[in-house]
């Protein structure tokens, strides 16, 4: 249900959030763990309702980055049980692992490179040849394989499921999340601060966050 807008509608916030993807969601609960509750976030029609609700929910330890690297790190150990745990919201975590498949020199090095960002973050991580995959995983169809990254720890999740976990866990520390409010307009206030127009009202506030995706 929509909040009402006569009665309770909040006219400043020390953030407004406008999006309630996953992003929106995801930045509102860890904001309002570091102390910032006094949060707003806005979404023009339900949380999930954007790219969120689409994605495939694949989480893996395979990347090339160290920053992206301890983000999916940190995250595995959020939805693998932290953050069911913390707000009774279940997020379907299912820790399959995954492969990551080399058909070519290029792709190999590429695999190499991937292997020393994980194994430098501590991460279990093994490069192995097609028949350890085989051993695996009997069904993979193996052809023109040359190897592969082994990352036993991945898995996948619920999109939807984690951002109404995330929203759960944000209210529960003081956040409002006020839905089928869409933010028209964003204008910076001669004092610094912003106003965030919406369809229900107005909303003046320190920082602004724009999650509405792409
Ligand atoms: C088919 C598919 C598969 C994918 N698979 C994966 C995967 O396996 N792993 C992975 O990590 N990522 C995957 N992704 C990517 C992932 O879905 C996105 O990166 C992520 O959902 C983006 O979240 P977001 O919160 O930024 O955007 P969104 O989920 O789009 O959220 C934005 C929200 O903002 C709201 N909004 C917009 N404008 C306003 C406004 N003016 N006022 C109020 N609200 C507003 C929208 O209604 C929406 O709810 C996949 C995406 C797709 C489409």
């Amino acid at each position: 249900m929509s909040e009402p807008a006569q009665k309770s509608f909040p006219t400043s916030a020390r953030v407004v959030i406008v999006g309630g993807g996953v992003m929106g969601c995801g930045v509102a609960y860890h904001l309002a763990h570091e102390g910032w509750t006094d949060i707003v976030l806005l979404e023009k029609a339900e949380l999930t309702s954007g790219s969120t609700w689409h994605a495939a929910g694949q989480i893996t330890h395979s990347t090339s980055s160290f920053a992206l690297g301890k983000c999916v790190d940190y995250n595995i150990g959020l939805y693998s049980g932290a953050l069911e745990a913390e707000t009774g919201q279940s997020v379907t975590w299912y820790g399959c692992g995954s492969f990551r498949l080399a058909y070519s020199e290029d792709e190999m090095d590429w695999l190499r490179h991937t292997l020393s960002v994980g194994r430098t973050l501590g991460f279990n991580i093994e490069l192995v040849g097609p028949e350890r995959v085989a051993e695996l995983h009997p069904f993979y169809n193996l052809e023109g394989v040359i190897g592969a990254l082994n990352t036993p720890d991945d898995g996948h999740v619920d999109p939807s499921g984690i951002t109404q976990a995330l929203a759960t866990g944000a209210r529960q520390l003081g956040a409002r999340i006020i839905r089928r409010c869409r933010a028209t307009d964003i204008k910076q206030l001669d004092s610094g601060e912003w106003k965030v127009f919406t369809e229900q009202g107005d909303i003046t506030c320190e920082h602004v966050v724009n999650a509405g995706g792409t």
